[in-house]
């Protein structure tokens, strides 16, 4: 049994529709396993547990007469990997989208780059030894450095790193990777590659369970965007799967059920036959604008990571991008993007979407995000984050800047500053924006209209000064994950005080009321851009303390719709007003709920 709590789920997702094989098992045994569901949804059915075929090598020394051989064979297996790459990316560009095939993109570069393939080639000749022991000692001493550092982002980019040696390595031996599992299985593996990924999910795998990675692993989010839930971090969990038994996975929650017992097989049907009907009815819903139940419009905007994402928003209802997490553009590469590339990505944005808006939010890095602190940093969600990096290296603002105010050629893009805490930051770079749009306007550039400026109510600090910053920006968008991290000092990130990190606690629920109604008084317009706005326990109290604009994760925009032409506004009011007298989180939330039930 893994020993580790469950992180917080933000809601469940759909799965394919029951199956044969669905039917319950019998079985006494039943075992749940804890990780980390970083793609929801859930599934039930066979296990099949994936695991990589070893190949035995030669260790011995080479004949001399042998080297230019080893050499030949060296460079075929770069060949092969580089031909197995380029068509997983083309799979993955016809699946998801350019962004994710970029990943394999970059591994096709290291196979070409001349430093590490001419290292191997001269150690095999001037030490006469087979090319994978120098192939693995070449890649060690990269995956030995990213693996020991402090920094998420390359312990997890360690993984692929891991892969293409792999990849190598197999190719030496004119091996094809095993990727055929059985056509709707449930995949449990000690570690799956991105590229695994891709290549299994052809086989209409119905979810994948993981002993390493994490939320933000490229597996996750390549699951996530094809909508196969995931369960990584599962400790040894692959040593005790049995292929062929049954099994449920729960990719909300984090959780994988072995041997289940017919009732828990009952109940997660249920569940899933419960969860598709409110699918199915939503998503009728979802095209059309939402109101109250007494006939209040209420927008609802998503939250996307990828510009490939707006292809699916319609889909959804959506009414625009309420928040563009430019960070994802560094994916690959720690050096900020050029000012060419994101004009190119943003300007595309704003012509797929318009009318309809798109709030870009400048780079959020730092923190538990992208590091780009040169140094270790002692605490890093306090540390050099958002805004900070922003106004301490000018390249980077300016470059995004003057991409974002010339990409703005419908006039429907808007910049959202990230993890204000002082009028200064807002000042700061409002005059950056007058500066550059003056300039681009001084160059002759096509009649641009001036972005939009607003800023992320994100820390405690902001709400303190909100009645400031709504007279001096066009919109705030409350995050309230951070908002939630910042005022409990609860780091959002860490497992072990889960539990203590929640939204509905009175502090959170007060700042709410306070952001929402001085930002109405002040004429400036207010939304939520955190992942309560996709709780449907928050959606009443929010309307209630005056809120009518919301952006969330766009596959759940047909449950909010549904869920806010349930109320009129003035019910919402007076929930509002008893959870703002109530001083304990379970209170608030017993409230709400019965509020929720009643309706
Ligand atoms: C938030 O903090 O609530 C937010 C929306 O921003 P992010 O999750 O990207 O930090
Ligand atoms: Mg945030």
């Amino acid at each position: 049994m893994v020993y580790r709590k469950a992180p917080k789920s933000s809601g469940d997702g759909p799965d394919s529709s029951a199956s044969s094989s669905d039917r319950p098992a019998s079985s006494g045994n039943e075992r749940r396993y804890h990780g980390i569901g970083s793609a929801k949804g859930f599934a039930i059915g066979e296990t099949y547990e994936f695991v990589r075929e070893t190949i035995e090598h030669e260790t011995a020394d080479l004949s001399p007469e042998n080297i230019e051989e080893e050499v030949e064979r060296f460079m075929t297996a770069l060949h092969r990997s580089e031909k197995e790459l380029k068509k997983i990316e083309r799979v993955t560009t016809r699946k998801i989208g350019r962004l994710y095939s970029d990943l394999f993109q970059a591994q096709i570069m290291l196979l070409r780059d001349p430093v590490l393939t001419g290292n191997i080639t001269s150690r095999i000749r001037a030490e006469v030894k087979p090319a994978h022991l120098i192939i693995e000692q070449e890649f060690g001493k990269f995956l030995e450095h990213f693996l020991k550092s402090d920094d998420l982002f390359f312990r997890e980019r360690a993984a692929d790193l891991h892969d293409i040696k792999e990849r190598i390595i197999r190719n030496l031996h004119i091996r094809k990777l095993h990727s055929w599992v059985p056509e709707g299985s449930i995949v449990v593996s000690h570690h799956l590659s991105p590229a695994d990924i891709i290549l299994l999910s052809r086989s209409n795998i119905k979810g994948f369970a993981t002993d390493t990675g994490g939320k933000t692993s490229h597996i996750s989010l390549i699951c996530k965007s094809l909508n196969i839930p995931i369960v990584v971090g599962l400790g040894n969990f692959s040593q005790k799967a049995l292929s062929g038994s049954r099994m449920i996975l729960d990719g909300s929650e984090g959780l994988v059920i072995t041997d289940p017992a017919d009732e828990t097989v009952e109940t997660y049907i249920k569940k899933r036959e419960e969860e598709s009907k409110r699918e199915a009815d939503d998503s009728i819903m979802a095209h059309r604008h939402a109101f109250t139940r007494c006939g209040v419009r209420i927008s609802v905007c998503s939250n996307i990571d990828f510009k490939e994402e707006i292809e699916h928003l319609d889909q959804t209802g959506s009414e625009g991008v309420g928040l563009f997490r430019t960070e994802n553009l560094f994916l690959d590469d720690l050096k900020p993007p050029k000012e060419a590339a994101q004009l190119e990505y943003y300007r595309e944005m704003g012509e797929m979407l318009t009318p309809k808006p798109l709030v870009i939010r400048l780079f959020d890095i730092g923190g538990d995000k992208l590091i780009y602190s040169p140094v270790k940093e002692p605490n890093p969600n306090l540390g050099w984050r958002g805004v900070r990096i922003l106004i301490d290296v000018p390249e980077i603002l300016d470059t995004q800047l003057q991409a974002v105010i010339k990409a703005n050629i419908h006039g429907n893009i808007d910049v959202l500053i990230p993890m204000i805490s002082s009028i200064e930051e807002v000042m700061h770079i409002k005059q950056a924006i007058e500066k550059h749009y003056d300039h681009i306007k001084s160059l002759g550039h096509e009649p641009l209209e001036k972005p939009g400026i607003g800023a992320m109510i994100e820390m405690p600090a902001a709400v303190e000064l909100i009645d400031e910053i709504t007279r001096i920006v066009d919109f705030v968008s409350i995050g309230t994950n951070d908002l939630t991290q910042y005022t409990l000092a609860v780091d959002r990130n860490n497992l072990i005080v889960q539990d203590l990190f929640e939204k509905f606690h009175p502090a959170i629920i007060r700042q709410l009321h306070r952001v929402i109604t001085t930002a109405q008084r002040n004429r400036c317009r207010v939304s939520i851009c955190g992942d309560m706005g996709s709780d449907p326990l928050a959606a009443p109290y929010l309307i209630g303390c005056g809120l009518r604009e919301f952006s969330i994760v766009s596959s759940d925009i047909p449950a909010l719709k549904a869920t806010v032409g349930k109320y009129t506004v003035e019910e919402c009011e007076a929930l509002a007003a008893e959870c703002l007298k109530l001083s304990g989180s379970s209170a608030i939330k017993a409230r709400l709920e019965a509020f929720v039930k009643a309706h």
